[in-house]
């Protein structure tokens, strides 16, 4: 299956790719080579939207587990994603690449609203916007928070980096036969319940024809490659 054509992207990484092989937080190193990655995909002509989560510092429902108020849990990750917005934007400006970032939580010494029409003029301008706190409201992730940019923003593309090389029709950690899905739609996605994004976020792409693009952004280069269509992924479209 090829890349669809593209030229503005949404690209989400979740947030524990940014600890590396610590158990909580960031790495500094890592959040550097991850600035590399997304600095050639920028220089290789592409406008670059980028949402990245917040699991590696604190995720609402792990709170909501150990008793707290889902909500208060929920405002606590968004502010964690505000943090590692604020790294990605520190790695990337050390390599020279300009960048915004845009919080949907609004927080105005640390960094700008969400604002549509300002953030597109920052693409225009080949600057890379970093959207945080997801959609601003408990009760979603950051992988809504991604759809709902993508579709704003009008990408050709949500990437979604995380520790797996695609989708597979089991959980290829627990079983060894599960495989991985070349393309598959967003309909069987949501009927078989298959470990993508979740549900609001599929459909949203549904909705709006925005394919998904799942690869593993743990590999180093990978990024390169599927842009290129010579990466390992998965896309979910819809049905052929
Ligand atoms: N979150 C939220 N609303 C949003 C986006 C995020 O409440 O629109 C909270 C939620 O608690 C979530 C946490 O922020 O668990 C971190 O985001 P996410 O779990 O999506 O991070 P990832 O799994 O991608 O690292």
């Amino acid at each position: 299956m090829t890349m669809p054509s593209v030229k503005r992207v949404l690209l989400k990484l979740s947030g524990e790719v940014l600890m590396g092989g610590q158990q909580f937080g960031i790495d500094p190193t890592i959040v550097s080579e991850l600035a590399r990655e997304v600095k050639a995909a920028k220089d290789s002509g592409l406008e670059i939207c980028l949402v990245i989560g917040g699991g590696n510092i604190f995720r609402g429902m792990a709170g909501a587990a150990q008793g707290m108020d889902r909500a208060q849990a929920d405002y606590m990750g968004m502010l964690a994603t505000v943090m590692n917005a604020l790294a990605m934007q520190n790695a990337l400006e050390q390599l020279g690449v300009h960048t915004r970032v845009q919080s949907a939580v609004q927080m105005d010494q640390v960094c700008e609203p969400v604002i549509r029409r300002r953030a597109e003029r920052h693409l225009e301008k080949g600057r890379i916007v970093i959207f945080a706190a997801g959609v601003g409201s408990p009760y979603f992730t950051t992988d809504s928070g991604a759809a709902l940019r993508a579709a704003e923003m009008k990408c050709d593309a949500l990437l979604k980096g995380t520790s797996v090389d695609g989708v597979y029709d089991d959980d290829p950690k627990k079983n060894s036969n599960a495989t991985r899905f070349e393309t598959v739609s967003y309909d069987r996605v949501l009927a078989d319940n298959l470990k993508v994004m979740d549900a609001s976020a599929v459909a949203l792409c549904r909705d709006n024809d925005i394919p998904i693009v799942v690869f593993s952004i743990r590999e180093k280069g990978n990024l390169a490659r599927v842009l290129s269509g010579e990466g390992v992924q998965t896309i979910v479209q819809k049905e052929a």
